[in-house]
């Protein structure tokens, strides 16, 4: 997976990330378009951001960027669960800082600490709550997969019935074939075919 770098209009987003593992390191307070692209550059992160026009500039520049369509959290992790991160939670990344986590013995209970700030981290209520969303989120996409590979199959089936159909046109049409030489026989106990007649006159 590529680090990233959240823009000031994701940084909930970012920290999600981060409860998830990830390298995503935010924007500086206030940092302009161009100072965001420089950072992604550097750092070679790839920028998330849901601002179309930045979007531009980073693939104008050759700098890696992911378009964030929605507004609420739910469905921006699931635009990134569809880019191939996993949604479950994964202590290795500070969600103040992006430090790195360190796992800390501790009798009561697992916990983690940051190497940079010193924030601890353990398995509470609000971790619960939080591997809760990400369920109900991980459903969510398997629901939809379903419905979708549903309509593929609905698909499938009508162009399986529209195949019955051009089969069955195909007989109706060796009827009519069929029909046709019977008529021909018909014809040639009445009379000859017009070639034949043809052929004897010449
Ligand atoms: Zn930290």
């Amino acid at each position: 997976m590529p680090s990233f770098l959240a823009d000031l209009m994701l940084l909930r987003l970012g920290r999600w990330l981060r409860m998830m593992g990830q390298d995503a390191a935010n924007a500086d307070e206030g940092s302009a378009d161009r100072e965001l692209l420089k950072k992604a550059r550097e750092e070679m992160r790839t920028l998330i951001t849901r601002d179309r026009r930045l979007a531009g500039e980073c693939r104008a520049a050759g700098v890696e960027c992911i378009l964030i369509k929605s507004s609420r959290i739910e469905e921006q992790l699931e635009e990134m669960a569809e880019l191939g991160i996993t949604l479950g939670l994964d202590p290795h990344r500070c969600t103040l800082c992006n430090g790195p986590l360190q796992k800390i013995e501790c009798k009561e209970r697992a916990t983690w600490q940051c190497e940079s700030c010193g924030k601890l981290y353990w398995k509470g209520s609000h971790w619960k709550k939080m591997e809760k969303m990400l369920g109900e989120i991980r459903d969510n996409i398997d629901k939809s997969n379903i419905d979708k590979s549903n309509i593929d199959k609905s698909n499938i089936d009508k162009s399986n019935i529209d195949k019955s159909n051009i089969d069955k046109s195909n007989i109706d049409k060796s009827n009519i074939d069929k029909s046709n030489i019977d008529d021909l026989h018909l014809n040639n106990k009445k009379q000859q075919p017009r070639w034949q007649q043809d052929r004897q006159q010449c």
